[in-house]
């Protein structure tokens, strides 16, 4: 997943014409100061922390400031936070703007419609979590046409305008659904559009793209920094792998199998650590570097969980035996294997051979996982 940052997604907005307060961002409440003596932002400012959770308003993330000295403080205070785990690193300084009502509006993918939805409600804002299903209205939009005339007078009316924000809404919307469209998002959302004065304004800005359109959008590549180091090197070798909080690796193929694999293995009380989904391959290359990938997350233990469809089990065994010679005596983990399917009989003797027997078992297995996952966290402390 691509999630920007408020002032990403703002940055994203502002290009496609939507309606932003005046703002900057800043490390240090000395840069802050400068910039409000430059005149890039004013008094009174908003100070918001620049993280990826949501909720800052409510978890003090996001400060008011009516002078200088309450600037530096707002930054000051911001930065030292650690917001839901994530160190703060910059703040958005934005001036404050008199806002007479908090709205909700957002562009997300249905993936039970198949289709964009636009979601308005009148009750937007830190509560929006707590608002009543009836207080949000979906409209499905034609992905063809895009937002159409009276698709967007609903949302006017749903949204409770009328006069000079009314019409403001319509032009915001079209604003938002190309940029939901053309930055191949699969969110867009403000929360909140203030009602001010007149017209509309965007407070509050998330947008997140669509992780298989991200080769067509090179400038997000910098944005990406949810993954980490191991996962980084896999996605550039084009490897399905994803750290999580646990010891036991799995490696299986297909992401049904995969998920399926690490709901069993945590139902008998393993706590996965990585998965790796081989996908539909069996190239014995590979495998191999899908398995180094696996040793460099030091597993205390790893499931290889293969159902041999059109991948054969033969090859993907090969490429696993292989792959186990590479891998410097030390940095070994327990393994245990089950191999079913397409040429099972072959995969299941090559490996017999390289001394890693395979429980055909699905529980049996897991179960198996778990002990030696155990074992290996109790003798060399891998936790
Ligand atoms: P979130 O809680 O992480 O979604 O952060 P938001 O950016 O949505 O800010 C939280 C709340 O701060 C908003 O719902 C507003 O009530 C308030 N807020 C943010 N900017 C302004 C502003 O310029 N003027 C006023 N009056 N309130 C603001
Ligand atoms: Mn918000």
């Amino acid at each position: 997943m691509v999630k920007l940052a408020e002032w990403q997604g703002k940055a994203v907005f502002r290009n496609y014409g939507i309606p932003l307060p005046k703002g900057t961002l800043a490390t240090s409440a000395d840069q802050a100061e400068v910039a409000l003596t430059a005149g890039e932002i004013g008094l009174p400012c908003v100070v918001k922390a620049q993280v990826l959770s949501g909720g800052r308003g409510k978890g003090g993330a996001v400060r008011f400031a009516a002078t200088a000295e309450q600037l530096r403080e707002a930054v000051d205070g911001i930065l030292a936070l650690e917001f839901k785990g994530e160190k703060v690193r910059e703040v958005l300084i934005e001036e404050k703007v008199a806002l007479a009502r908090e709205l909700y509006v957002s562009i997300a993918l249905d993936r039970s419609l198949r289709l964009p939805v636009l979601i308005v409600s009148a009750q937007g804002g830190v509560e929006i979590e707590n608002v009543a299903e009836g207080g949000i209205v979906r409209i499905p939009v034609h992905p063809l046409p895009g937002l159409v005339a009276y698709e967007k007078r609903q949302a006017a009316n749903a949204l409770g305008l009328s006069g000079g924000p009314a019409k403001a809404l319509g032009p915001l919307l079209d604003r938002l659904w190309s940029a939901f469209q053309h930055e191949d998002a699969e969110l867009v959302e403000i929360n909140p559009l203030a009602v001010v004065g007149d017209g509309l304004v965007a407070l509050d800005a998330k947008v997140i793209i669509e992780d298989d359109a991200a080769f067509r959008h090179p400038e997000y590549a910098e944005v990406r920094d949810d993954r980490t180091p191991l996962e980084e090197v896999a996605r550039e070798k084009g490897i399905a792998f994803v750290q999580l909080g646990g010891n036991i690796g799995v490696i299986a193929n297909g992401a049904g199998l995969t998920m399926a694999t690490l709901d069993v293995l945590a139902e008998f009380g393993g706590r996965p650590g990585v998965f790796l989904d081989l996908g539909g391959t069996d190239d014995p290359a590979k495998v191999t570097e899908a398995f180094l990938l696996m040793a460099d997350a030091k597993p205390a233990a790893v499931f290889l969980n293969i159902f041999g469809g059109v991948t054969r089990c033969d090859s993907v065994a090969r490429g696993l035996v292989q792959a186990m010679k590479t891998v410097p005596e030390a940095e070994r983990f327990p393994l245990v294997a089950r191999i079913r399917g397409n040429n099972e009989a072959e995969g299941v003797a090559i490996l017999r051979e390289a001394g890693i027997a395979s429980t055909p078992d699905l529980k049996e297995s897991v179960k198996a996982t778990v002990a030696a996952a155990a074992a290996s966290a109790s003798q060399g402390g891998k936790a």
